[in-house]
């Protein structure tokens, strides 16, 4: 059972899943004075970003904004109304630098009915529920609250079912982020991490593979970070090493300027339109039969998402 904004559905009905995208987010106002390119607050362009990646096969994507970085999940709500768009939203937080001080006053069993609030009852009065737990760390640190965080997650994890999902920094910290998770009993199959591409160290990945983990290989279409044979050289390793059944996609396209709706580019619908033949070419191009890439995108566009978004028992 997959939580969406529109309500609990089987894991058959999401088909193709984007899992790291974002629709609607208003960051920090000094955040958003200073970068106003992050501002994409504009629910008419939502739809129609929404409705592209769906006109392009998409049928699901989990919208990674959480409540510190001004999320909406009653736009959320709305878009997926008007597209039939499966959507997933986030509870929880994103990281230190977005949250600042706002957790500090909270005990740690409050910050915990919070989170398990916002999968079991209600998120920011929408009138939904999210279906997915995030935390964050810093570059190459985790600080006192980002801990209180991704501890507070855990457990709203292990009392709900609801799967977890950690923010690295620039890919770091992901092992560090495993160690407080197995501090509090979490079974690493529902976990999944964002953003440890940035970091396509081959051996890095696999230790965190062999956790059980899923990695998320989004900030796909960034080159100005490398070239997409990295990304594509470090998903081929990870499948080399046998876990082809943990990598998920995601674009994690969160500018004006990376969205087809405010005229920027690529669009969410560019891991399908485009992304996925070019994964497959590139996968011939190093050897491999066409039809051995093709169930590999099978894999981490349908097979893994249905498993890692599939709400488990409490334990
Ligand atoms: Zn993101």
């Amino acid at each position: 059972m997959i939580r969406t904004v529109l309500g609990d559905v089987e894991p058959e009905v999401l088909g193709i899943t984007c899992s790291h995208e974002h629709l609607l987010a208003r960051p920090p106002d000094w955040m958003a004075e200073r970068d106003p390119d992050l501002v994409i607050d504009d629910l008419a362009a939502g739809v129609v970003e929404a409705a592209a990646y769906k006109a392009a096969g998409g049928g699901a994507l989990y919208e990674a904004s959480a409540i510190d970085y001004g999320r909406n999940v009653a736009g959320l709500r709305r878009i997926a109304e008007a597209t039939g768009l499966h959507i997933i939203a986030c509870a929880g937080f994103n990281k230190g630098l977005w949250f600042g001080n706002q957790v500090e006053s909270w005990s740690d069993n409050e910050l915990t009915d919070h989170v398990l609030r916002e999968v079991t009852e209600e998120v920011d009065a929408s009138g939904c529920r999210a279906g997915c737990i995030k935390f964050g760390t810093g570059y190459n640190r985790i600080s006192r609250d980002e801990e209180r965080v991704i501890r507070a997650a855990a457990r709203a994890h292990r009392r709900s079912g609801i799967p977890l999902h950690g923010h690295t920094e620039t890919g770091t910290m992901a092992l560090e982020q495993i160690e407080i998770l197995r501090d509090e009993g979490v079974d690493l199959a529902h976990m999944g991490f964002a953003h440890l591409l940035r970091n396509p160290d081959p051996f890095y990945l696999e230790e965190v593979a062999r956790t059980g983990a899923f990695i998320c290989a989004d900030g796909i279409s960034k080159v100005k970070y490398f070239p997409e044979s990295v990304r594509m050289d470090a998903i081929l390793a990870l499948c080399d090493a046998g876990f082809a059944g943990q990598v998920l996609l995601g674009g994690d396209l969160a500018r004006r300027s990376d969205l087809y709706s405010y005229d920027g580019g690529p669009g969410i619908k560019f891991i399908i339109s485009t992304w996925a033949e070019r994964f497959v070419r590139f996968s011939v191009w190093r050897g491999r039969e066409r039809e051995e890439a093709e169930a590999l995108l099978h894999n981490f566009l349908v097979d893994n998402p249905k498993r890692y978004f599939d709400v488990c028992s409490a334990y």
